[in-house]
């Protein structure tokens, strides 16, 4: 078996070194974009210094512990992928300050995606909200050249300082995945790699878990398994560090705000708006609510091509720059003289777009009905959603201008 982990970071890189260590007939890659990274844990100063870890990598490494930069050929001939990249905190847009960050995850799967030519367990180490596994699972189908991905949760519970002996001696091990007979096995095949040397025990906050569908009696067991939780915990001090659990905190808090959300967050979305006037036949942009959706697209980092017919880009530039209540002193511009608006190819449009591709119709124009049989999801305001929207936590079906932080790779506004 043959086992990859993407991100050679605090988790990634002692936790396959146990594996590694713990499992000699599997062939371990830890694999990173950061060359530095890689070079330091092929080199006698590893990036990081863990009690013990030095012993452990310098055992198994070269043996069936292997460091590289070469992440898609390792990826590519992995049956289990492990993804242990950063989670950091947003810093812009929707939730910057609180919401988990997963740019880095999205990325990932997309190269999974991209280079895979067999089928893959993809097995999430990184600390991430609720029901991300659910969209990388689209991110990963919808991407797929052919090939069948079972995403299993199997978050790390080590704690920096004392990894290695968390690896050894687990409180628990979760491995969380779809109930079907391929979930089920994929749970069996990763819980096999534990069973080399830790006893283990599966499953996956009361409001939270019935508004996100988790069993709180599933969640209890596994959070109440942690020995830290309790008196070992509750020592007075001037308050806590590091890089995960503030950010992990503040994250918890966002998604109970939202009511369960981060679907799938930043990937640099390429987005085509189709109008920006606040209504058709006009070049006027006042108040127009294309200024606020755009907005907020670019605070999620979006890149917009914008397009109505009566309208300067001069305007839009202007519109997307001014402060809200500057209208009060519009600009008078020249009219830019009749233009035609052609039915836009869809067909020709699906095809260069990543896939899941949407259609975000805000003034139900588009035929819902054709768009789908081309492949697009489509959501039409006050019209039935597709299921993908459906299964979208409830603050994704809030107004457009709230659709943002759920706004996968590409669409059309
Ligand atoms: P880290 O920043 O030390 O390592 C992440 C690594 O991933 C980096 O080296 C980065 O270069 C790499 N990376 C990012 N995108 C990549 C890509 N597309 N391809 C290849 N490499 C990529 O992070 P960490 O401390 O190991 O944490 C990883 C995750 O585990 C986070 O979600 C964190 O919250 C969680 N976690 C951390 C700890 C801890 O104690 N550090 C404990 C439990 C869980």
């Amino acid at each position: 078996m043959k086992v990859c982990c993407i991100g050679a970071g605090y988790v990634g890189g002692p936790t396959m070194a146990v594996i590694a260590l713990k499992c000699p007939d599997i062939e371990v890659a830890v694999v990173d974009i950061s060359v530095p990274r890689i070079a330091a844990w092929n080199s006698d100063q590893l990036p990081i210094y863990e009690p013990g870890l030095d012993d452990v990598v310098k055992q198994c490494r070269g043996k069936n512990l292997f460091f590289s930069t070469d992440v898609e050929e390792h990826v590519r001939e992995a049956d289990i992928v492990f993804v242990s990249v950063n989670t950091p905190t947003k810093t812009s847009g929707l939730g910057a300050g609180k919401a988990a960050d997963l740019t880095y995850w999205e990325s990932a799967a997309l190269m999974i995606a991209d280079v895979s030519i067999s089928d893959k367990i993809v097995g999430d180490k990184s600390t991430v909200p609720v029901k991300t596994a659910e969209a990388i699972e689209k991110i990963l189908t919808h991407n797929s050249k052919g090939m069948k991905f079972q995403i299993l949760s199997n978050p790390e519970f080590l704690a920096e300082g004392t990894a290695i002996q968390d690896l050894f001696n687990p409180d628990r091990v979760l491995i969380g995945g779809r109930e079907t007979p391929e979930g089920n096995e994929a749970v069996q095949a990763l819980k096999g790699v534990y069973a080399h040397w830790r006893i283990s025990s599966v499953n996956a906050m009361s409001a939270l878990c019935e508004a996100t569908g988790a069993d709180v009696t599933q969640v209890s067991y596994a959070v109440g398994k942690d020995t830290r939780i309790g008196p070992k915990f509750l020592n007075a001090s001037v308050g806590f560090g590091g890089s995960c659990f503030q950010k992990d905190i503040l994250n918890l808090v966002y998604i109970c705000e939202c009511n369960g959300l981060p679907e799938v967050a930043e990937h640099r979305k390429q987005i085509a708006i189709l109008g920006f006037a606040f209504k058709k036949d006009t070049g006027d942009t006042r108040e127009t609510p294309a200024i606020d959706v755009c907005k907020g697209l670019m605070g999620d980092k979006a890149r917009l091509s914008i397009y109505d017919p009566q309208v300067t880009e001069d305007q839009v530039q202007r519109g997307l720059s001014m402060k809200k209540f500057d209208w009060d002193h519009p600009l008078h511009l020249q009219p830019m003289g009749p233009t035609t608006v052609k039915q836009p190819d869809f067909k020709r449009i699906y095809g260069n777009m990543q896939r899941p591709a949407f259609v975000l119709d805000g003034r139900n124009i588009v035929i819902a009905e054709q768009l789908r049989e081309i492949g697009f999801i489509v959501y039409s305001t006050g019209k039935p959603l597709d299921s993908w929207l459906k299964d979208m936590p409830a603050v994704a079906k809030m107004p457009c201008t709230d659709w943002r932080p759920s706004l996968p790779h590409e669409s059309i506004t």
